[in-house]
C-alpha cells in the first residue's frame, strides 16, 4: 500500500469541494481532490436555480447558464394559481454538471490534482496527518495531509454523523415546451409538507420533481399524472433521480486537521433545499481558517472551531427560520393553502414577496407569519 502526501485533502469533487480545492490551491497549496464517480459533475441530482447574487459573487460564466428566470407561478391544491414577475431576474438556470466542471478545472488550473474512479473509504486522523484510505481501480490506496476538507454532500451510509432530519429531492428530466416560468406546486397529494416544480432548462425541456420525507418515487409517479402536468408532457427520460437533503445541520463540522463543508454538512436553505450558494459561501469561510492553520503551523481543534463559530452566525438563523416555516406550513390543510394563494392574490402578501430576497429568507418568513397571524387566517380555519 503506497502512502502519498498532500498539503490537504478534499473528499468530493462536487462543487464546494472543487470551489475550496480552488481557492486553497490558489494561495499555492498542494491539494488533491478525491472523486468516487468517473466524471465531473456526472449523474448529479440538482433543477441548478441559483441567485442573481450567486451568479455575481461566484463569478459563474455565461457558458453554465440555461436562462434567466424572471417569473414564478405557485399553484394551490385546487390548481389557483398565483403568478409573480419580475422585470430584472429573479435567479437563474444554470446546467450543474458543465458547473461542477468548470469550478474544478479552475481548481486543477490552480494546481489542484483530481482523482477520479476513486472513493474514500476511511478517514483518520493520526501522529499529525489527516489519512484517507481509499479504494481506486480495484487497488487499495493511503493518502494523508496537513488538513482534510470533507464536501461528500448528503450521503446517508457516509462516515459522517448526519442530522436528524432530512428529505428526499426526486427529479426528472421531461419534454415539455413553451414553459418560461418556473412552477411549484402545492397540495398533500403533490407533495405533502413541501413543493413540487416545473423548471424550464432549454425551451423544450424541464426537470419535474417534487421533495418529500417519504415514498419519493410514488408521488412523483403521482405528480406527473397530476392534469396540470400530464397534458402538457411529451416525454420523459425515465432516469429519475433521488437524493436526500439535509433539513438543518450536523452536530459539529470541525475537529483537529479537519473541516466538512457544503451540503455534508447541513450548509443549505431549509425552505428550499437549494444548498449551492451557502456551501460556497461557508466553503470560503473554511478556506480562510484553513490558510490561517498553515500561516501558524496550528491544526488544533481549536483553530477549526472558529470555521464552526463563523459559519453558524452567517447562515444557521436562515436554516432555523426555514424550519420554523416547514413546521407551520405541515400544519396547514389543502384548504389553508388554497385560501392562502387566493389572499396572496388579493391582498397584502406580493408587496412583501417583492422586497424580499431570494437567498435570504429569515425576515420574509417573519414578515410573512406576522401578517397571516394579523389577519387571522389559520386561526379562521382551526376554529
Ligand atoms: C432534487 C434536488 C434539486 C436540487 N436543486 C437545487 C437548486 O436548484 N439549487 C441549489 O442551490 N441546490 C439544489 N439542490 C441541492 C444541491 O444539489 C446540493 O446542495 C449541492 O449539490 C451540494 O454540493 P456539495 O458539493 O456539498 O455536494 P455534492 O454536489 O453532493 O458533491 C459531493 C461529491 O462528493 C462525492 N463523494 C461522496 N462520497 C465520496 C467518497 N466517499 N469518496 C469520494 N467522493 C465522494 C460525490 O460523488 C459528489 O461528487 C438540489 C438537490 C436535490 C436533491
Amino acid at each position: 500500500m503506497s502512502k502519498e502526501i498532500h498539503d490537504v485533502i478534499i473528499v468530493g469533487a462536487g462543487p464546494i469541494g472543487s470551489h475550496t480545492a480552488y481557492l486553497l490551491a490558489k494561495e499555492g497549496l498542494d491539494v488533491g481532490i478525491f472523486e468516487k464517480n468517473s466524471g465531473i459533475g456526472k449523474d448529479v441530482n440538482c433543477t441548478g436555480i441559483v441567485s442573481t447574487e450567486c451568479l455575481k459573487i461566484f463569478g459563474i460564466p455565461d457558458e453554465v447558464i440555461l436562462r434567466p428566470v424572471n417569473s414564478i407561478k405557485a399553484f394551490s391544491p385546487s390548481g389557483n394559481c398565483l403568478r409573480y414577475h419580475s422585470a430584472s431576474p429573479l435567479a437563474y438556470i444554470i446546467n450543474r454538471s458543465l458547473f461542477d466542471q468548470d469550478i474544478n478545472r479552475r481548481a486543477v488550473t490552480e494546481g489542484a490534482t483530481t482523482y477520479l474512479n476513486t472513493k474514500v473509504e476511511n478517514i483518520s486522523i493520526s501522529d499529525g496527518s489527516f489519512k484517507i484510505k481509499v479504494k481506486t481501480e480495484g487497488k487499495d490506496r493511503e493518502f494523508r495531509s496537513k488538513t482534510g476538507v470533507i464536501a461528500t454532500g448528503f450521503e446517508l451510509n457516509s462516515f459522517i454523523k448526519k442530522p436528524k432530519r432530512f428529505l428526499y429531492g426526486i427529479q426528472t428530466d421531461v419534454k415539455m415546451e413553451g414553459v418560461n416560468d418556473i412552477e411549484v406546486y402545492f397540495g398533500k397529494q403533490i407533495a405533502p409538507e413541501s413543493f413540487g416544480w416545473v423548471v424550464p432548462t432549454n425551451g423544450k425541456s424541464v426537470k419535474i420533481g417534487l421533495i418529500t420525507k417519504k415514498n419519493p418515487a410514488e408521488f412523483l409517479k403521482k405528480f406527473l399524472q397530476n392534469p396540470l402536468i400530464a397534458q402538457r408532457l411529451s416525454t420523459y427520460d425515465r432516469k429519475i433521480r433521488c437524493s436526500p437533503i439535509p433539513l438543518g445541520r450536523i452536530p459539529k463540522s470541525y475537529a483537529e486537521r479537519l473541516v466538512i463543508v457544503g451540503e455534508a454538512a447541513g450548509q443549505v436553505k431549509t425552505t428550499t433545499g437549494g444548498g449551492i450558494y451557502f456551501g460556497l459561501l461557508c466553503s470560503e469561510i473554511a478556506v480562510n481558517i484553513i490558510l490561517k492553520a498553515f500561516k501558524n503551523g496550528n491544526y488544533s481543534e481549536k483553530m477549526f472551531k472558529e470555521y464552526e463559530r463563523i459559519w453558524r452566525s452567517k447562515v444557521e438563523h436562515e436554516i432555523k427560520a426555514g424550519r420554523m416555516l416547514r413546521n407551520l406550513f405541515s400544519r396547514l390543510s389543502d384548504n389553508q393553502i388554497d385560501l392562502l394563494i387566493d389572499f396572496a392574490k388579493r391582498d397584502g402578501i406580493l408587496p412583501i414577496i417583492k422586497k424580499s430576497h431570494f437567498d435570504w429568507h429569515k425576515d420574509i418568513i417573519i414578515s410573512l407569519s406576522r401578517l397571516l397571524i394579523s389577519k387571522k387566517l389559520f386561526k379562521k380555519q382551526y376554529s
